[in-house]
């Protein structure tokens, strides 16, 4: 099943384990995926002398990672192929401490505090981009805290209990019963909604203050521009991220970043990350700046959400933006239950069904576009009197046949039946009559929203929420820049995000060797 090459690179790679481990598969013996998993394991196995493999009769279909014969509490009901492969292996790794994706010290720390028995159970596919992510922290989580257990649940196998819990959308995560999340996730969100539903309180204790030259808020194309051009002045530079890779992270293919014909928001954030590490760049990944004050001399100080403090004169603030929802009733209660943001991830489970997509703009046109070769039929609601998306996406939208629209449609709410998605319910803001379209599923795509609500207080915003700054991404504060799709600076794109963080790093060190950072 693996190929000699993957399992070339696979003996390189567990070479340095230090324990042993057992992939305990439990299988009933008439099973259509057992051959398909004993293989794969055994494949696995034969990469290590330290893995060894153990198949039990049993009801269902799992494998459990045993570490030293105790239990890892990992757990995947699934044949961990496809997209988690990397998974299952970064596991392993995790569990013999060398995993590339292990946490430091402050968030060990968060994970280990976490109280009560936690059960998670993910629902996912093997073919969901967005799984991998999600299943790996929890993973972390499960590695670094014996309290808490996981279950990775493939849908495609275990249908009866998706179809029990109506899961529409993978990820969905289950923590102890109830619902816990869906959709994409980094290990800071996760554990940012662990805490609450535990009622977990950390702080760090006695923090230290941390001084830098220049310390970057976010890690996106703008964030890891910044951070690169500042180290590359000999400057002490920390970045304070909630991810690396930002937006690009929610992005499938990317074929306009210059240079680069065509890659994967996987592959760019992978490499932003790799750029970044070539640098002494301090990165704090998994947390969000929760305050932001400048202080007497002109010192800039932020406090994560944790509590840790970081000190500097400059900052340059590149925060990106998210999302935009609609705010109507029905919207919230349905997300990952009829209501998607993402048709890359979520358009296949509404196939030969029936789906409307919000928003004429260019995402809302191109989102229409792909599920009307998946969905029976699609309806497009613009609020507008007109669609703002290109004109030949317009014209692609005009001749597919399955494809209607509406404009001058102001949607009212998500309507569903306690479980699911079954209608929504709009306006027409020109006869004031309102409509009911029956419907599968809601994709939301109405644009994007900056990220500046830490820094409202400190630095000019425009109406748009977004930070005002000149060309040199200077705001109106002494040693505070602004870069990226969280600044005014118009066509939210990676090449320019990448651009004006490049421009923001060379205005702050300009602005250092003149002495203006502290105003
Ligand atoms: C689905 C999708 C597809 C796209 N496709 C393309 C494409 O093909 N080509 C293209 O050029 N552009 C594309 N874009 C746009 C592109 O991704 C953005 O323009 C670009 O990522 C902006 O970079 P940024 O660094 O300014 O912000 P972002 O990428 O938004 O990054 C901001 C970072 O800051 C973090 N952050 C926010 N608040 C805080 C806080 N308080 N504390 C700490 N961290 C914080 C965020 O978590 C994130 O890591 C796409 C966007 C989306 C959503």
């Amino acid at each position: 099943m693996l190929e000699q090459s993957v399992k070339n690179q696979l003996k390189d790679v567990f070479k340095v384990l230090k324990s042993e481990y057992t992939l305990q598969a439990k299988v009933n013996s008439e099973h259509t995926s057992k051959a398909e998993l004993v293989e794969l394991l055994e494949d696995l196995a034969s990469c290590s002398e330290k893995i060894n493999v153990r198949v039990e009769d049993a009801k269902g279909l799992s494998v459990t990672i045993l570490k030293d014969g105790k239990s890892s509490n990992i757990i995947f009901r699934a044949v961990p192929t496809g997209h988690e492969f990397s998974s299952l292996l970064t596991a392993i790794l995790n569990l013999d401490g060398i995993g590339k994706n292990l946490p430091d010290e402050t968030l060990t720390k968060r994970i280990q505090n976490l109280q009560g028995k936690l059960e998670f159970k993910s629902y996912i596919s093997l073919t969901c981009t967005n799984c991998p992510e999600v299943v790996k922290a929890i993973n972390v989580m499960t590695a670094l805290n014996p309290n808490i257990t996981h279950e990775i649940i493939d849908g495609s196998i275990n249908k009866e209990e998706v179809n029990a819990l109506n899961v529409q959308a993978v990820p969905t995560v289950y923590l102890n019963g109830k619902h816990f999340h869906t959709g994409r996730a980094v290990l800071g969100e996760l554990l940012d909604k662990a805490e609450k539903d535990t009622g977990t309180i950390f702080k760090v204790e006695n923090a230290e203050t941390k001084e830098y030259d220049v310390v970057v808020v976010g890690g996106g194309p703008a964030g890891a521009s910044a951070a690169i051009y500042s180290v590359r002045k000999g400057l002490k530079v920390a970045i304070v991220a909630e991810t690396i890779g930002g937006q690009v992270k929610e992005t499938v293919s990317i074929e306009n970043l210059i240079s680069v014909p065509t890659t994967t928001g996987k592959d760019l954030s992978n490499n932003l990350l790799t750029h970044i590490k070539d640098y002494p760049v301090d990165v704090y990944e998994n947390r969000r700046v929760a305050e932001a004050i400048v202080d007497e001399q002109g010192y800039k100080v932020l406090t994560t959400s944790f509590g840790e403090k970081f000190k500097t004169p400059a900052v340059i603030i590149a925060t990106g933006a998210s999302w935009r929802t609609l705010g109507v009733p029905g919207e919230k209660q349905y997300i990952g239950s009829g209501v998607a943001f993402c048709a890359h991830c979520d358009g296949p489970f509404y196939k030969d069904k029936k789906v409307v997509v919000i928003g004429g703009g260019n995402s809302g046109l191109e989102a229409a576009i792909d599920l009307s070769a998946i969905a029976s039929e699609v309806v497009v609601l613009e609020f507008l009197d007109e669609f703002k998306g290109d004109q030949v996406l317009q014209d692609k939208i005009k001749e597919t046949p399955n494809i209607s629209t509406h404009t001058s449609a102001q949607t009212l709410s998500v309507e569903g039946d306690g479980n699911k998605v079954v209608a929504l319910k709009y306006k027409d803001r020109n006869t004031e009559e309102e409509h009911e379209i029956a419907t599968d599923g809601v994709f939301i795509q109405i644009g994007l929203s900056a990220n500046s609500g830490v820094f409202a207080d400190l630095v000019e915003t425009n109406r748009a929420r977004e930070i005002v700054v000149d060309s040199h991404c200077r705001t109106n504060r002494a040693g505070i820049y602004a870069a990226g799709d969280v600044s005014v600076v118009p066509y939210k794109q990676i090449i320019i995000a990448m651009g004006e963080g490049a421009k923001a790093a060379l205005s702050a060190f300009d602005d250092k060797i003149k002495g203006k950072l502290l105003g």
